[in-house]
């Protein structure tokens, strides 16, 4: 990171900022149309200190990121921002975010646009992963994809005819909220059984921490991380592995109903490619095996004849890759 030469930043390449907006971090970096990231910023969110604090931030960090670079503001093509939704693309309205607290109905691409009087697109956090991973990443090339984002929740980018797909009230792709179970433990969203109450960080943690509460283990410590601050999704596939039967079963379930909620994905959407993202891709094959193994085996036979279940390329950088991705056009 920033290695290049403002010399060479002056030239003829293409540059935008891309803003990954989480309830944990904010990260901004200036981005080549080429999938260069070049100057990378990662700030806390403070969610705690409020809205505005927040916004204030995220001017700062764009403000930093465009000293940084020895560009004019009016040489770079625009700031995109992925953001948890529901939200409204078109006007840049996020409607509320479970992750920041007090964000209800926020013109964020009005407020940022103000500022910096340059273009500036606001797009849900999953389908930005999936439109970086398409246009930089593991899926270049592929028009029919499904991006899932496996963190706290799961999220879901859907790209059809290459392009992203939104619905009509722009909430399409909540695949986190798939029912993969009728009689399923309770969802975040007021549903039971969904994937996300299975699969997700979140979901997988609750299930163990729950599990430890009626078995009334008296030393879970096995589980966590750092003396207890945090029960620890590492320590959790490690003890499944290793079968501690207190989580070996919660673990096979999450894979399990991971390629249950797939397999619907695969049936339904008949896509090229399904990118899996975020943390819980770090367990590497060990996941994505038993997942790839129960969609081919379920899925029909002509929907997996050419189907391919990949990790996402980018990383921690497929969302600000994908955000500045949202002012150009490619061909
Ligand atoms: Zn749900």
């Amino acid at each position: 990171m920033n290695r290049v030469k403002s010399k060479y930043l002056k030239g003829k390449e293409k540059f935008a900022i891309g803003i990954d907006l989480g309830g944990t971090n904010i990260k901004i970096a200036l981005v080549s149309k080429a999938g260069a990231i070049r100057n990378y910023l990662k700030i806390p969110t403070n969610t705690q200190q409020g809205k505005e604090a927040t916004i204030t931030r995220i001017k700062q960090g764009i403000y930093q990121i465009i000293s940084q670079s020895n560009l004019e503001t009016r040489s770079i093509s625009g700031i995109g921002i992925g953001a948890p939704g529901p939200l409204d693309f078109q006007k840049g309205i996020i409607h509320f975010a479970p992750n920041l607290p007090g964000w209800e109905e926020v013109p964020l691409a009005e407020i940022i646009k103000e500022e910096f009087k340059i273009a500036v697109k606001v797009e849900n956090d999953a389908n930005v992963a999936a439109w970086g991973e398409k246009t930089f990443g593991i899926a270049q090339g592929v028009d029919e994809l499904v991006c899932l984002t496996l963190g706290t929740g799961i999220g879901g980018g859907l790209i059809i005819g290459g392009k992203i797909y939104h619905g009509k009230n722009n909430v399409a792709g909540e695949a986190g909220h798939i029912v993969v179970n009728k009689d399923g433990p309770l969802c975040n969203c007021g549903n039971f059984g969904c994937l996300e109450a299975y699969s997700s960080a979140s979901g997988i943690k609750n299930r163990v921490s729950r599990r430890i509460k009626e078995l009334k283990i008296s030393d879970p410590s096995i589980f966590y991380q750092n003396n207890f601050d945090q029960i620890s999704l590492v320590k959790i596939f490690e003890q499944a592995r290793e079968g501690n039967p207190i989580v070996k079963d919660i673990v096979e379930e999450a894979i399990e109903y991971l390629g249950i909620g797939i397999t619907t994905l695969v049936n339904l959407l008949n896509p090229e490619m399904v990118v899996l993202v975020g943390g819980i891709t770090n367990e590497g094959d060990k996941l994505l095996n038993p997942v790839k193994d129960i969609v081919f085996h379920r899925a029909m036979r002509y929907h997996v004849a050419d189907l391919k279940i990949v990790f996402g390329k980018l990383g921690e950088y497929a969302g600000v890759a994908g955000a500045a991705a949202l002012l150009w056009d490619f061909d």
